[in-house]
């Protein structure tokens, strides 16, 4: 079989840093890494475009293709938000021989670690702490206070699920995480090439 690209999920409670840390690993290309950018039904924020950051569908037009069976996992992550990674995405990126990086959420992470075993590297990337992760939310601006906690209810629900993952990162210092994913990376494809 030639060589098809590889599986890097990053899951995290939003605002431990985990897209910080995901963009700067996009950057290093010995870890010839591609983004799957996943489909949700919530609306862009700041910045955010269409076909980059997430595929913005409406409500109805993900329901669609859950019916379809276009996605690979998908999760109502917020009440009334969907997201979800779509098999074209990811057929998309192999198919180039890029190894694939999934920034989706703890669920989401186990359904990509069940539906490709250790093809996946599954890294959970852990704030210091919940004040600290509170603070990074609030600091961000971009959410109302309602937002906010709920994101720190469901941060609480996702510490859980640490365990279950490959390796957890404990982003305390920024570039010290970056290093220590890029490490993890290079150990999983080197691997999976057979070249250890
Ligand atoms: P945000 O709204 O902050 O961009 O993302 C909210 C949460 O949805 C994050 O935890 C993010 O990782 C997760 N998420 C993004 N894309 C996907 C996806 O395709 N599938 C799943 N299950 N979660 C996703």
């Amino acid at each position: 079989m030639p060589n098809r690209g590889k599986l890097i999920v990053f899951s995290a409670p939003s605002g431990s840093g985990k897209t910080t840390i995901v963009r700067a690993l996009l950057e290093r290309p010995s870890l010839n890494l591609d983004f799957s950018i996943s489909a949700t039904s919530r609306a862009p924020r700041g910045k955010e475009i269409h076909g980059k950051d997430y595929y913005f569908l409406s409500t109805e037009a993900f329901e669609k293709a859950i019916k379809d069976r276009e996605f690979l996992e998908w999760e109502e992550v917020y009440p009334g938000q969907y997201y979800g990674t779509l098999k074209s995405e990811v057929d998309r990126l192999r198919d180039q021989g890029k190894n694939v990086v999934f920034d989706i959420d703890v669920k989401g992470g186990m359904s990509i670690k069940k539906a490709f075993g250790p093809e996946v590297l599954a890294i959970f990337v852990q704030p210091p702490s919940v004040e600290v992760l509170a603070q990074r939310l609030k600091g961000r601006g971009t959410e109302s206070e309602e937002k906010i906690k709920l994101r720190l209810d469901k941060a609480q629900q996702e510490l859980a699920f640490a365990p279950s993952f490959d390796h957890v990162l404990i982003n305390d210092e920024l570039t010290l995480a970056i290093e220590q994913a890029e490490a993890l990376i290079l150990e999983h494809i080197g691997q999976a090439h057979g070249e250890k």
